[in-house]
């Protein structure tokens, strides 16, 4: 029984990782993260879990566009969506529009575990982590002096962007999402992010919706998405992709491929995903000139991508 581990911190164009960080600095982080999701996965621990600490881990880090880091909205802003999903069961768990809680997808879980309900968002998810005793952070803490910047040129430009896209045709991404395969082949996926800079106050994007940034199922794959969220949200990506291997028999690489294939088609759509299926084989594709993400598959050697 082998452990498979894929993840990613957004889609985009390469040209456009110079703006933020090194390459060097995003291998680094990339590589750092898988090996310590190896070592969770090699002790035993459920692919749940393990995507939950991944993405808490790419949450912390202030290179990536959630937790810490978020871009923000026009109202200069951090609101957060993040879910996750059990590949066992089907149970997920979500929140959106969700500001000072230092890791959203740790409350996602919570939501999860607790079971009654799927999604919580704003003031209602705010008052489920206070019932979970979960710490508040001060926004100070999520807002960086890059994301004003960053959020400054949008708002001169007059649109709405993606992280790191530098108010030109370019574009990168920098939502996190994790994937996992456990040594009892259960599958697992998690998604996290800040969604677009400059967005509408109260814009949900594809990242908390089930189907949509994330999707599990121990019979098929295990999905996480990062691009324009609309574009995710009205091709239901990550579900499209679990159908591909379900009803067409795909392995992981022919699925993302495939369900890239039918973003592009149907809305020409941009962004990214990552898959690893029921048999612990790990994928990527994309629409964008880069992808930022890392695996492991079937314990194997830690890789990290940024192309
Ligand atoms: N999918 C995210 C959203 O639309 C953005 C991203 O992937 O960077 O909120």
């Amino acid at each position: 029984m082998s452990y498979s581990l894929m993840i990613h911190g957004g889609a985009g164009a390469l040209e456009d990782l110079k703006y933020e960080a090194s390459e060097a600095a995003f291998r680094q982080s990339i590589i750092a993260i898988l090996e310590q999701g190896r070592e969770r996965l090699e002790r035993g621990d459920s692919a749940l879990d393990v995507v939950e600490y991944c993405a808490s881990l790419l949450e912390d880090d202030r290179l990536y566009n959630a937790g810490c880091g978020s871009v923000l909205n026009a109202e200069g802003k951090v609101e957060m969506d993040a879910a996750l999903m059990d590949g066992r069961n089907l149970q997920a768990g979500a929140v959106a529009c969700l500001r000072n809680i230092k890791n959203p997808i740790s409350l996602a879980r919570r939501v999860l575990a607790h079971g009654e309900h799927v999604l919580l968002m704003g003031d209602g998810a705010l008052e489920f982590a206070k019932f979970c005793q979960i710490e508040t952070y001060p926004d100070d803490y999520f807002i960086t002096e890059a994301r004003i910047k960053q959020l400054a040129e949008a708002q001169v430009a007059g649109r709405m962007t993606l992280d790191h896209e530098r108010i030109k045709p370019s574009q990168k991404l920098g939502t996190i999402g994790a994937v996992a395969r456990d040594i009892h082949c259960n599958l697992a996926a998690a998604t996290s992010t800040g969604g677009l800079v400059n967005k509408r106050w109260g814009r949900v994007g594809d990242t908390p919706i089930v189907g949509a940034g994330v999707f599990a199922d121990n019979e098929t794959c295990a999905v996480s998405a990062t691009g324009y969220g609309e574009q995710f949200l009205r091709t239901v990506l990550s579900k499209t992709i679990s159908d591909f291997v379900q009803f067409r028999g795909m392995d992981a690489a022919a699925a993302t491929q495939a369900g890239i294939d039918y973003l592009v088609a149907k809305v020409n759509g941009e962004g990214g995903v990552i898959a690893i299926d029921h048999t612990g084989r790990c994928a990527a594709a994309q629409s964008t000139s880069g992808l930022i993400r890392g695996w492991i598959e079937l314990g194997g050697e830690a890789h990290c991508k940024l192309g």
